[in-house]
């Protein structure tokens, strides 16, 4: 019973943690989702599940965001599955559309002959621009230490028996992944040239004990390795920071969120391997996860017989990037 009894996971013998039954939480933190009012069935799905995988223990509240205002009907819908607080919020002015520097009609050429998955469309687009620069500066984060990321249809196949964001404050870490794939190379076509040319412009930005060598190979090329960011869980303050809002708008003004289709996953991805250590980025690899085309089902020796799904189905450990995680230093 390691895991329980280690303080540093927030575990007690009750397996509530640090969790104060007057609700004061061990952590300032929240579950954030971006969603819109049509993915009310995905998230009260993924609402359900996370409550009783762990957070009805804990009854962290939920930040729901949407770039038009949402439903009573989502608003209820929501709250009928949880009894920790629920705040709802519309996108801030300019953050959702185009910066005035783009050439829209370049963008809509890029949109119209891309033949790669949601190449074609211009609201992803916009959501990854937004998740990428945005989400951490809304008014109803401000005083967030910690955000989880959450979305519609997704799974948690394992009871977690402690309190991730503790674990991740008393550790000193500062992002929290569990899945990591490679990017189709024409989303990003130009995203670590322009990396490059960041790390060129700003060196007084640049650690030299980065894991920069998980995104770049030994002939420093791009692997491609990028954490999922649909399941995240984040130091804030780390977005927060000048060198990741410096590096957002020089990502942001060389026009490829646009001009190509860079997600959120790759860019955050990308800063946490040029600006963090190893030692403040974890791998849950306990938290069994699944999101629509991939799953993480841990092995069995961490999570100690409370997931319900096959670990041989649960591929995602074997992924390159992880490997490579393994690897680097
Ligand atoms: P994928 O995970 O990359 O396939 O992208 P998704 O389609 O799942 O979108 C990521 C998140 O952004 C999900 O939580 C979606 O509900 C949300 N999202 C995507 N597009 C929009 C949009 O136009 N408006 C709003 N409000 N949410 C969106
Ligand atoms: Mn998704």
């Amino acid at each position: 019973d390691s895991l329980a009894n280690n303080k540093d996971y927030g575990g007690g013998a009750d397996g509530l943690g640090e969790y104060s039954p007057q609700g004061i939480k061990p952590v300032n933190a929240a579950f954030v989702a971006f969603v819109r009012n049509s993915d009310l069935y995905g998230m009260r799905k993924t609402i359900q599940e996370i409550e009783s995988r762990w957070n009805h223990n804990y009854n962290y509240p939920y930040i729901f965001l949407n770039d038009k205002p949402f439903t009573d009907k989502f608003k209820q819908g929501v709250k009928d599955l949880t009894k920790a607080e629920v705040r709802f919020g519309q996108l801030e002015p300019d953050t959702w559309g185009y910066p005035p520097w783009i050439d829209q009609k370049k963008a809509q050429v890029e949109r119209e002959t891309s033949n790669y998955i949601k190449g074609r469309s211009e609201s992803y687009r916009f959501m990854c621009r937004f998740q990428s620069g945005f989400l951490h500066k809304h008014p109803l984060l401000k005083d967030l230490e910690f955000y989880w990321r959450l979305e519609p249809d997704v799974h948690y196949f394992c009871n977690i028996d402690y309190d991730p964001f503790l674990y991740m404050k008393n550790n000193g870490l500062k992002y929290g992944w569990n899945i990591a794939p490679t990017e189709y190379e024409p989303t990003v076509r130009t995203l670590w040239n322009t990396t490059l040319q960041f790390m060129d412009r700003y060196p007084e930005l640049i650690p030299k004990d980065s894991m920069i060598d998980w995104v770049r190979d030994s002939k420093g090329a791009y692997t491609k390795c990028h954490f999922w960011s649909n399941f995240e869980i984040v130091d804030l303050s780390f977005y927060r920071s000048e060198q990741y809002s410096k590096f957002f708008d020089f990502l942001d003004h060389s026009g490829g969120f646009f001009y190509e289709r860079w997600g959120d996953a790759p860019v955050h991805s990308l800063a946490v391997s040029i600006f963090l250590k190893k030692s403040q980025v974890h791998y849950f690899d306990d938290i069994g996860y699944y999101h629509p085309a991939m799953a993480h089902c841990p092995d069995g020796s961490k999570e100690r017989g409370k997931c319900v799904c096959d670990p041989k189905e649960g591929w995602a450990n074997g992924f390159t990037c992880a490997k490579r995680w393994r690897q680097i230093s």
